[in-house]
């Protein structure tokens, strides 16, 4: 991930007691001894990457999901005994420098061509490095990895060659958070059969995966060695409500009003004139739009929270303003903040809710988080 610069005043307040209390609420869904990945790809689902990892490398978490090695090259000097395990497949495009320093940090990689592993072999062939991989199997997901009947060949081909060393094999489902999970069912079956083929080639040492926060609340069957838990750990789910687990929100979105000034009655508000004032109106602006990841389509549909009352969005979205009305909130001063994303349920800028008005999930808008929002550990929730 690139570096970027903060800016100190739109604000993300984190809470690591939400964050180990996820944690620990989902261990206790698995049995003692299966391991725990956390997975903080994309900036920690917009929680800040190294902050959260910063904070759970302190607990029994046993290794850190990212999506992409680079993710990984960001994190690795910030983990005490945590493994980091890369979740995208390594590729051809990669150079040998880049594979390298995978090797060196001793990443644990995805590996799910069996062309992939042919070019790894290749160009690492003359050195003594040694790549951990995972093979990932497609049982059903139908994205990145090989079929139950490659498998074989790709791991004969890793345990026979000198430049990889076979540390898992895992799968990932595609329906684990809906109600019928007659299909993520066909997928286990479908790994175990995998598994049972290829078990003359297995030590212990081998970690064999495949739940992800779904699998992992709903199908004990699929922990296996270890569980991969992302959105569940930030406080949330697309599992049908209610939750068999209690899990909080980790963060709260704010951001300062910078500027008040009152309408009269028949004037409009941003581009378009999609409102017109219908009384004197008190407006005030914050400093987020859509290119702070607050999307156009929320003009007009959300409220925000301002001192505990609600506040419309009124107007276009803009680039990097919107407007809100305060006709109600007597006391909104200049600077104060205003709650953008809220870490309550039951708010109507709360991230379920955000998600429903735009018809997306709980992840897309949490991942909609810039990377220059000012992360704040706070205490309080
Ligand atoms: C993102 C991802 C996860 C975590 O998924 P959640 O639904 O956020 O728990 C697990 N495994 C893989 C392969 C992933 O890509």
């Amino acid at each position: 991930m690139k570096e970027y610069f903060k800016r100190d005043d739109i604000k993300v307040y984190l809470y690591p007691d939400a964050l180990f209390h996820n944690v620990k609420a989902l261990r206790n869904r698995c049995k003692p001894n299966v391991k725990f990945c956390a997975v903080v790809k994309a900036n920690a689902y917009g929680h800040g990457i190294r902050e959260v990892v910063n904070i759970l490398k302190t607990t029994d978490v046993d290794f850190f999901g990212v999506a992409s090695i680079y993710e990984a090259f960001y994190i690795a000097e910030s983990v005490n005994k945590q493994q980091i395990l890369v979740l995208e497949p390594l590729h051809t495009g990669q150079s040998k420098e880049t594979l390298f320093r995978c090797a060196q940090l001793e990443l644990h990689c995805t590996l799910a061509s069996i062309e992939t592993a042919k070019y790894i072999e290749s160009i690492l062939k003359n050195t003594l490095v040694k790549l951990r991989v995972h093979i990932k199997i497609d049982t059903g997901m139908g994205r990145c990895g090989v079929s139950d009947s490659e498998a074989e060949e790709l791991v004969d081909f890793v345990c026979n060659c000198r430049t990889m060393q076979l540390a898992g094999i895992y799968t990932h489902f595609a329906t684990a958070d809906e109600k019928d999970l007659s299909f993520a069912k066909e997928q286990i079956n479908c790994f175990q059969r995998v598994l049972q083929n290829l078990r003359t080639y297995f030590t212990k040492d081998v970690i064999i995966h495949a739940a992800n926060s779904a699998a992992t609340i709903k199908l004990p069957e699929s922990h296996f060695d270890m569980v991969r838990c992302g959105i569940s750990i930030y406080g949330y789910s697309t599992i049908e409500k209610p939750l068999p687990v209690e899990l909080k929100p980790a963060l709260k979105l704010a951001a300062p009003i910078v500027h008040i000034t009152r309408i009269g009655k028949g004037r409009s508000v941003s581009y378009g004139r999609t409102f017109t004032a219908n009384r004197t109106t008190k407006i005030a602006v914050l400093p987020v739009g859509y290119s702070d990841g607050f999307w156009r389509f929320f003009s007009n549909k959300i409220k925000l929270i301002v001192n505990d009352k609600p506040a419309p969005v009124i107007g276009r979205v803009t680039m990097n303003q919107i407007i809100i009305d305060i006709t109600d909130i007597p006391d909104a001063q200049l600077g104060q903040p205003v709650t953008v994303i809220d870490n309550r349920f039951d708010s109507p800028c709360g991230v379920y809710s955000l998600a429903e008005t735009s018809g997306t999930i709980c992840y897309e808008i949490l991942t909609n988080i810039p990377p220059w929002a000012n992360i704040i550990l706070t205490r309080k929730e």
